[in-house]
């Protein structure tokens, strides 16, 4: 395990869900755009399925997550929202995805990209992955390694360009970690922007971000860290 030194001047996150780069990565979103990143978030679903009670009500759910997301952003200070609308659970890893992908990639030019690792399915033998994390992550592999470096793939969506870096979360074989200790702050605060996802215990919450960021950053002797694997693509 190693410390993440990296400072780019741009980063795309691609998640699928409203709260997901927050808790995946919030810490280290924040840290890059207080220090002068411009940070772009992808969400690909909609959100409205987004709840355990019977009675829960899509449009509403929907409107309400809209709201949560952008107000998660702000606090991190994201330079930029893109919302896909696909609804949730109906993430595959399909052309038109990718196409979109790409020409996200392909606008905003990021350094890095951000997004779930799609091969981790099980986690402690207590929690498989979300169908759309999955998916998700190999949309966003396929449409940054190669897509979007390769003219000929999807030529009308912009200019070419190659992404230095991959950021995975979630992952089983994590190899760096990022130390957030300035911005867990933040990263609890955009955590708890997500009323909807929550069970009104913000207590329970803080300590499961501040526990996972604890677990992480003891790795490379930092107060609080989030882990992922690096992936070097241009060398
Ligand atoms: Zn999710």
């Amino acid at each position: 395990m190693r410390a993440l030194r990296l400072r780019p001047s741009s980063a795309m996150a691609i998640y699928a869900h409203p709260d997901d780069a927050d808790v995946a990565a919030g810490g280290l979103l924040a840290l890059w755009a207080s220090e002068g990143c411009a940070v772009h978030l992808v969400v690909i679903c909609d959100g409205a399925k987004g709840s355990h009670a019977v009675k829960a009500n899509p449009a509403k759910l929907r409107s309400a997550r809209r709201e949560e997301m952008q107000l998660a952003a702000d606090l991190l200070g994201a330079s930029s929202v893109t919302c896909l609308e696909r609804p949730d659970g109906g993430i595959e890893n399909d052309e038109a995805l990718r196409e979109t992908l790409v020409g996200l990639v392909r606008r905003y030019r990021p350094q890095v990209v951000l997004g779930p690792d799609p091969t981790a399915t099980f986690f402690g033998g207590v929690y498989v992955n979300h169908h759309d994390h999955r998916e998700a992550g190999w949309a966003l592999l396929d449409a940054v390694a190669p897509a979007a470096a390769m003219p000929l793939y999807f030529p009308g969506q912009g200019e070419p360009h190659q992404v230095d870096q991959l950021l995975l979360s979630g992952t089983h074989e994590p190899d760096v970690v990022a130390d957030v200790t300035l911005t867990i702050d933040t990263k609890l605060k955009a955590v708890l922007a997500h009323v909807s996802q929550l069970g009104g215990d913000d207590e329970a919450i803080r300590n499961v971000v501040y526990g996972r960021a604890e677990q992480a950053g003891r790795q490379v002797g930092v107060a609080f860290g989030e882990a992922f694997r690096c992936v070097e693509l241009s060398f």
